[in-house]
């Protein structure tokens, strides 16, 4: 009896020991997680040592303060990777950073549609990631597959969640409109407004080989102008050099 007690107690521990590692989100940055960013994140790989792991610990302060959740799947490491590499690209000029308006990011399987519960079998599925509102206020939906993608290649200048995080930043000021008034300074935003409007009507005119989503208003052109900044920087410089600078100013990556 004795026997049978003792080994019910043990194989709870292992079942429950098992279940944590399969699961948890780890506290500090995990060895393991150094090759797999390496391997899929371009912007990582071009740091120096020091700033890699000032890039770490970035991550597990932005793993720390929200929440990541499958939805039809099972949580992998790389999708935290990539989630919080998503999410420190963009401010990591920035000394410190807290995104103030995001508890939780939500991934799907596959691309989803917002009309329809997010129902990833719908026919008509065609958003890869969106910021929510109203009952998903301070949520983010992404698809996992249109995550990946953004990191599988590090030239095509499109990157869905860094797109995701650049509105969340613009959105920081109370308007998710193209001016990211959070982290620009006022006597910017004509100047900004200026460049914003004739790259537009560049796209629009099809003259510019900045992604035609970018042209639909201020707040998509912002979002997907950094994109490109973030993904192919070297060829913005050359192609857009007024809009580069402009970004480098507005996101502090300037040396
Ligand atoms: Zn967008």
């Amino acid at each position: 009896m004795i026997y049978t007690v003792l080994f019910l107690i043990i194989l709870a521990f292992v079942i429950f020991a098992l279940r944590g590692t399969k699961t948890k989100k780890p506290d500090t940055f995990p060895k393991a997680w150094k090759p797999l960013l390496e391997e899929h994140v371009a912007f990582y790989r071009e740091l120096t040592p020091e700033k890699q792991t000032l890039f770490e610990n970035r991550m597990m302060l932005f793993l720390k303060e929200v929440n990541i959740e499958g939805v039809q799947l099972e949580l992998q490491d790389l999708d935290r990777i990539l989630v919080a590499a998503s999410s420190v690209i963009p401010v990591f000029g920035f000394p410190e950073w807290h995104y103030n308006n995001l508890s939780g990011v939500i991934l799907y399987p596959d691309n989803f549609n917002a009309d329809n519960e997010f129902d990833t079998k719908q026919q008509d599925r065609n958003i890869m990631g969106m910021i929510g509102t109203g009952r998903l206020e301070k949520q983010m939906i992404l698809s996992k597959k249109a995550l990946y993608h953004g990191f599988s290649n590090a030239n095509d200048k499109s990157n869905t969640a860094i797109h995701e995080f650049v509105h969340l930043i613009d959105k920081m000021d109370g308007d998710t409109d193209g001016v990211p008034e959070y982290i620009m300074q006022h006597a910017y935003s004509i100047p900004w407004l200026n460049i914003i409007h004739k790259e537009i009507e560049a796209i629009r005119k099809n003259k510019s080989d900045i992604r035609s989503y970018g042209g639909t208003n201020q707040a998509e052109f912002f979002a997907v102008a950094s994109e490109y900044f973030f993904e192919n920087p070297k060829q913005m410089e050359k192609k857009h050099p007024e809009l580069f600078r402009m970004l480098q100013m507005c996101f502090h990556t300037k040396n």
